[in-house]
């Protein structure tokens, strides 16, 4: 890492279906990541790629008068509206595979070029795993049991060993329109290598950090780390980081399981983009997360307390001496250890209710000074870079003079107990989807 800039490589989706939630979580904590180390100063370039060729999209497009291209396309637009829905930071570039089929082919040459790689008689290319005696560190493999292995994959054709790859697969018929004629001959090329070439045009051959789901370790961050040290013979990446599966009723979630929700599907039941967020972030990344939607209620209750909490401190009296430099500083420390200790987001959150818990106790007795309030409301504001939950902004703008004055109103109604006049204006706000709550310190607005 050089002057605090963070190079980061995150695995993206493969674009022949729509995304699941399982996906976000990965894209979810990889968020995470980057805006903590945004948080705490770092520059951030993120590169995430995606997988536009690939056997699944082939299989696909079979038999239809369509391009690959023409099939990806709208689900790679509606990954990009995904990510804006769950407020996930995008990341500095988002190469397309399909659009780097010379860096590929370069890196293969390469291989090909110091005896790590061979070509068969198909014209398929194959990662020579008995040249390259480091292979199986990263997933902890036994090499010797995975000679004997009958591990048949679906991307075989005629390589010398069970378990070497293929970093190009020779042209098929059934590979219909797919192909690229390129030194190495017609064909297209296997989905490790595009990761190794993506990041090292991006990133370089060496970089920070490399992030993926639990399933990505075997075979495939195996297989780039693989081509890429033996590629350029430098260390591809310091550190790796996966995330934990999402799974439903004991299983993981995924497509191949048809056991998945699309993050529109349960926008469709009625939660919030925020609440699902939160749900997928608050969790620690090295643990499964077990999806329900009770769990998605509970982060909107969660999310609710926050802002109630937040809007609440508006009633302030400017004379009185601040209390809460104490427990403001404290909070924010112990937030900041939490996530810095292999990003503890439960931890770190627990230490904003702990906070909430302790100055409306404080409230219920007495006053808050105008310091403290606008301090604590900061200190939230630099959370929720991180959360991305409550959205302050939105929280805090759009009052006209004419709304304030309206609430204003209906606070003397409600002094003078006329409940009528009371509600109506409550059911006016309610219609512009603005909630007004009476509580101890007076009357605090949200939107819904
Ligand atoms: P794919 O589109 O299958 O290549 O997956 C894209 C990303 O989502 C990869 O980082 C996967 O590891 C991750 N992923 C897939 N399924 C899940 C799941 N159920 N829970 C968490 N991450 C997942
Ligand atoms: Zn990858």
């Amino acid at each position: 890492m050089d002057n605090k800039h963070v190079k980061l490589y995150t695995c993206g989706p493969t674009v022949y279906n729509f995304a699941h939630i399982g996906n976000f979580r990965a894209y979810i904590f990889e968020d995470l990541l980057k805006r903590f180390l945004l948080y705490k100063g770092y520059k951030v370039t993120q590169v995430m790629n995606l997988t536009d060729i690939e056997d699944k999209i082939i299989n696909a497009i079979r038999g239809k008068n369509i391009t690959a291209n023409e099939y990806t396309q709208k689900y790679k637009d509606s990954f990009f509206n995904d990510l804006d829905t769950l407020g996930i930071h995008k990341a500095e570039v988002f190469p397309a595979a399909t659009e780097h089929i010379p860096e590929m082919v370069k890196m293969i040459q390469v291989l090909l070029n110091k005896g790590i790689a061979y070509k068969t008689e198909d014209d398929s290319v194959y990662f020579k795993v008995s040249a390259y005696p480091e292979y199986g560190k990263l997933a902890n493999l036994n090499i010797e049991e995975m000679q004997k292995g009958n591990r048949v994959e679906n991307d075989e054709y005629e390589k010398e060993e069970l378990r070497d790859f293929a970093l190009w697969k020779g042209y098929k018929e059934e590979d219909g329109n797919v192909f690229w004629e390129t030194e190495l001959g017609k064909g297209r090329p296997g989905w490790h290598i595009e990761c190794s070439a993506m990041s090292s045009k991006y990133l370089g051959n060496h970089f920070d950090i490399h992030c993926g789901g639990v399933d990505n370790i075997f075979p495939h961050h195996e297989n780039e780390l693989a081509q890429s040290q033996a590629a350029t013979g430098e260390k591809f990446v310091n550190y790796w980081m996966h995330c934990e599966h999402l799974i439903v009723d004991g299983k993981k979630m995924s497509k191949s399981l048809n056991n998945f929700y699309s993050l529109q599907y349960i926008l469709d039941q009625g939660y919030t983009p925020e609440a699902i967020r939160l749900t997928l972030l608050s969790t620690h990344y090295k643990q499964k997360l077990n999806f329900t939607f009770e769990k998605v209620k509970t982060s909107e209750k969660n999310i609710r307390r926050i802002k109630d909490f937040y809007s609440s401190l508006n009633n302030f009296e400017e004379h009185i001496v601040p209390v809460f430099e104490k427990l403001i500083s404290s909070t924010h420390n112990k937030f900041d250890s939490f996530l810095s200790d292999d990003l503890n987001i439960s931890g770190a959150i627990g230490t904003i209710f702990n906070m909430i818990k302790e100055v409306n106790s404080y409230l219920k007795k007495g006053k808050i000074s105008k310091k403290d309030v606008s301090d604590i409301q900061e200190f939230l504001r630099k959370v929720d870079t991180i959360l991305n939950v409550c959205k302050y902004d939105e929280v805090a703008e759009g009052l006209t003079d004419e709304e304030i004055k309206l609430i204003e109103e209906r606070s003397f109604a409600r002094k003078n107990k006329n409940w009528a006049e009371s509600d109506r204006i409550r059911d006016i706000f309610l219609e512009k989807g603005i909630i007004l709550k009476d509580g101890p310190n007076g009357t605090i607005w949200t939107k819904k």
